[in-house]
């Protein structure tokens, strides 16, 4: 159904669909604030349905569900089809990094009788949105005897929670000429984490005080946080949003929304003719760079993985899976905004509650760096939607000229396959709350187990 809302005739099975799903949903974001977090998450979801390691099996046959991790930051999820690997997968893939803040290789130091830890930020953000809000702290320190301490400050209730500081308004007479993107500087993004002072110390001793705690709760030095990765984000689990409780209200819809429904939607689907997979990657608000990156050579590994392990050493088999394959790039897409309509174009926008939202194209100035998706392969994506009373909408990210974005999409296509962008409208996307509807969710939910069984 083509730009309908989907609340228009509902069932009352639906309806319980949706609140269901939803809840669900927001477990997992709530659990899944960092990639490795998400990973681990999502891992574990998928161990449950039945997944095994390639070294599990000593052949693969249809049926059979494999996964694949890389460095606690990628997963690849497959359900063996019927027919041979050759002729091409159906695969859903999302990224789930999302735009955050993180510390810097030297972090810790102090000023006027408070430590702070230096961060540099991560994708893109609107960083005044990040000052005044509480803030958690989570990641890994490695050390370098082997050993990896996870962190996770300011999540649980008697946790405290970190934060970046503004200007009172009363003294703001000269901060307030600034334009937005100068009125709180990258730089500046600085975490306050203490303002006692260690006894008996002269020099630092507030920032010695820190290391203190740190050591007492982690047994970490400061030299640690050399090899450290701690990401610093809304603190605070996921909710629902509005009178109607109608939407859900979190940090890092982008993109963990359509990786959750991307990994829902697998592992709810049996085997089908044509291998399924769900991929999770990582660094797409970074360009996608990387070893953990869409444009790493590990998807591509894990397909010659299967192809052996089913007793086809053919190369070109390889290449052949690749361009036999049809893709959704699951992306979350822009929500119209009833308080901006000036930056969107009314009749190519996406709007909450009417289901899955494809991005022929995303790109910007022109289409650059974009997938661009062939109308060919679009026709069948529609029919697919339509064969299985799926509401989707197409849209672009906003008015000519006005902007844009990236995705996965391009990469994958390098390989010669069809892609296009598939995914939910978000409101307030990369800030430190984003918005998406729960119906929207579940939409699209179903929206990707009705591509993954499309012969
Ligand atoms: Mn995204
Ligand atoms: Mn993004």
């Amino acid at each position: 159904m083509y730009a309908k809302n989907i609340y228009t005739n509902i069932s009352d099975e639906k309806l319980n669909a949706i609140k269901d799903f939803s809840a669900d949903y927001i477990k997992y974001l709530s659990n899944s604030k960092t990639e490795r977090l998400c990973l681990k998450e999502s891992l574990a979801l998928a161990k449950a349905n039945g997944f095994k390691a390639l070294e599990d099996y000593a052949s693969l046959k249809a049926g059979d569900k494999v996964y694949f991790t890389n460095m606690d930051k990628n997963l690849a999820l497959y359900v063996i089809g019927k027919n041979p690997i050759k002729d091409g997968l159906r695969i859903l893939g999302a990224h789930i990094d999302s735009p955050r803040l993180d510390l810097k290789q030297n972090p810790l130091y102090e000023s006027n009788g408070f430590a702070l830890l230096d961060t540099h930020y991560y994708g893109g953000v609107k960083k005044y949105q990040w000052v005044t809000i509480p803030l958690a702290l989570h990641g890994v320190i490695c050390k370098k005897d082997g050993t990896i301490v996870d962190v996770n400050i300011g999540e649980c209730e008697t946790d405290p929670v970190v934060g970046i500081s503004d200007l009172l308004i009363h003294l703001s007479a000269n901060q307030m000429q600034k334009t937005a993107d100068k009125l709180i500087e990258g730089e500046n993004l600085d975490v306050t984490v203490g303002s006692i002072p260690l006894d008996g110390e002269e020099k630092d001793n507030v920032k010695k005080n820190v290391l203190k705690i740190l050591n007492e709760k982690y047994g970490v030095d400061e030299e640690d946080f050399l090899s450290a990765e701690i990401e610093v984000v809304p603190a605070g689990n996921a909710r629902e949003y509005g009178l109607d409780r109608s939407m859900i209200a979190g940090y890092g819809h982008d993109d963990r929304v359509c990786a959750y429904t991307s990994l829902r939607a697998i592992l709810d689907s049996d085997a089908q003719d044509y291998t399924t997979c769900c991929i999770l990657v990582d660094k797409e608000e970074i360009g996608s760079v990387g070893a953990t990156g869409a444009q790493s050579t590990f998807f591509e590994n894990t397909v010659a993985e299967l192809l052996v392990k089913s007793g086809d050493t053919c190369y070109l088999s390889l290449k052949k899976a690749m361009e036999n394959s049809k893709m959704l790039s699951s992306d979350v897409s822009a929500g119209y905004d009833p308080l901006f309509p000036e930056v969107n174009d009314s009749k190519n926008c996406a709007y909450l509650n009417n289901g899955v939202v494809f991005n022929k194209y995303t790109g910007a100035r022109g289409k650059s760096g974009s997938n661009d998706a062939s109308p060919e392969y679009f026709a069948w994506v529609r029919n697919a939607m339509d064969c299985n009373d799926v509401h989707f909408q197409t849209a672009e990210l906003g008015k000519v000229d006005q902007g844009g974005g990236g995705t996965i999409a391009y990469i994958l296509g390098n390989y010669n396959m069809n892609v296009v962008d598939a995914g939910i409208a978000v409101l307030n996307m990369h800030a430190p709350m984003e918005i998406v509807s729960k119906a929207d969710v579940y939409e699209t939910y179903l929206a990707y187990k009705a591509f993954l069984k499309q012969k």
